[in-house]
């Protein structure tokens, strides 16, 4: 071989290795949507978190350490949620922008901090919510306080009262204003947030609540266990109220603390494309469900079948069971397979599904609300 072929074939190494490498490289970075299922059309799933902290808060990671572990995880879409502190990718290093998605956040302290308070996750919104919106006037409060004591109410009975109205106060001035930015309020780990009793009273609650916060048990109140949150998602749908689920992985501890990992629990979302304004237009519309690992292929209302139709995409060795819950939780149908169709009788209320593996993984999406007056047709 003479010393001119030689060069030409060692260009053509060095090109051909260049276009290997580069093929590598986009082939990777495909690879990260090869997980999105495809829904109808060009639609497609996209999995999150929306609830997650940072050291700018009681986390132990800073912003740029919390996104990398998310990507790091083949995640899409984010959003960071301290503590009444929003959190925009502004100011940020853009390398992140064409690789996740970051959805402005926070998490909202709804009452006083030193009483047992109420967080609310408020993704997408565009400015900082003023943090004293909808607080009743303390004197006032103050006022109404005594004369009721004055006139022998117990004393418990009126700070539960109390407690009560002032929530209340809030959440009617909080859930509009968040609402008003073009985001979503979701109501975070409901049963320490509230507790059953409150949930179930108050007519004004955020159209979303988390419905798996894989550390509310460590939350809650005196150490006991929380009652079940998919009981109050169901009681407070029994009662004609619209509320869709979410969940946050609520991670705290990226490092050597492992109280509140990451991980855990995921939200799965079906939207033509990862822009921020789609995923929230999806979340609306009820196309997303909550997993802890379990992945969907289809979970849609047929029309002209007027049927429900379900597809985990079912992994060897596993074995699952489809539940459709209606009213008051209980299970309309079970199909022990990884398919299977639920024909609407009309007089549901709602019909939602659940789906369980032998490992104990579940997935929740959300529910089909059925329309009486058109005798079967779900609306979500
Ligand atoms: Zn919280
Ligand atoms: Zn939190």
């Amino acid at each position: 071989m003479n010393s001119k072929n030689g060069k030409i074939i060692n260009t053509f190494i060095f090109f051909a290795a260049v276009f290997f490498l580069c093929f590598g490289l986009f082939s990777i970075l495909n690879l990260r949507h090869d997980r999105s299922r495809s829904g109808k059309g060009d639609e497609h799933w996209f999995k999150g978190n929306l609830h997650v902290h940072t050291n700018r808060a009681d986390g132990d990671s800073s912003p740029q350490e919390v996104i990398n572990w998310y990507l790091d995880h083949g995640y899409d879409f984010l959003a960071i949620t301290d503590h009444d502190l929003r959190f925009t990718k502004q100011g940020f290093r853009r390398k992140w922008a064409r690789r996740i998605l970051i959805l402005s956040g926070e998490e909202i302290t709804i009452g006083e901090r030193a009483e047992q308070s109420i967080h609310m996750g408020a993704v997408h919104t565009q400015y900082a919510v003023p943090a004293d919106l909808g607080k009743p006037d303390k004197k006032r409060l103050e006022y109404f306080r005594q004369q009721l004591l004055a006139q022998g109410s117990a004393p418990a009975a009126l700070e539960a009262s109390v407690r009560g109205f002032k929530i209340l106060s809030q959440l009617k001035a909080l859930i509009p204003e968040i609402e008003g930015q073009g985001a979503i309020a979701i109501l975070n780990h409901p049963a320490m947030s509230l507790g059953f009793p409150l949930f179930m009273q108050l007519e004004e609650l955020p159209p979303f609540i988390e419905l798996w916060n894989p550390h509310e048990s460590k939350l809650y109140a005196n150490g006991q266990q929380p009652p079940d949150t998919e009981i109050m998602w169901d009681a407070a749908l029994s009662t004609g109220k619209k509320i869709y689920a979410v969940t946050g992985d609520d991670a705290h501890h990226f490092k050597k603390t492992k109280n509140s990992p990451p991980g855990g629990v995921w939200l799965w979302i079906k939207a033509h494309k990862l822009s921020p304004e789609a995923l929230i237009a999806a979340l609306k519309r009820g196309d997303s469900y909550v997993s802890t690992g379990i992945v969907l292929k289809r979970v849609e209302w047929e029309k002209s079948q007027k049927q429900i139709v379900v597809e985990v995409d079912a992994k060897p060795g596993r074995s699952y069971s489809i539940r459709f819950i209606g009213k008051e939780g209980a299970v309309l149908q079970q199909t022990d397979a990884s398919q299977a169709v639920y024909p609407v009788k009309g007089d549901e209320l709602y019909v939602r599904v659940k789906v369980i593996d032998n490992t104990g993984l579940k997935a929740c999406a959300q529910p089909f609300f059925i329309s009486r007056e058109a005798g079967s047709a779900p609306a979500q």
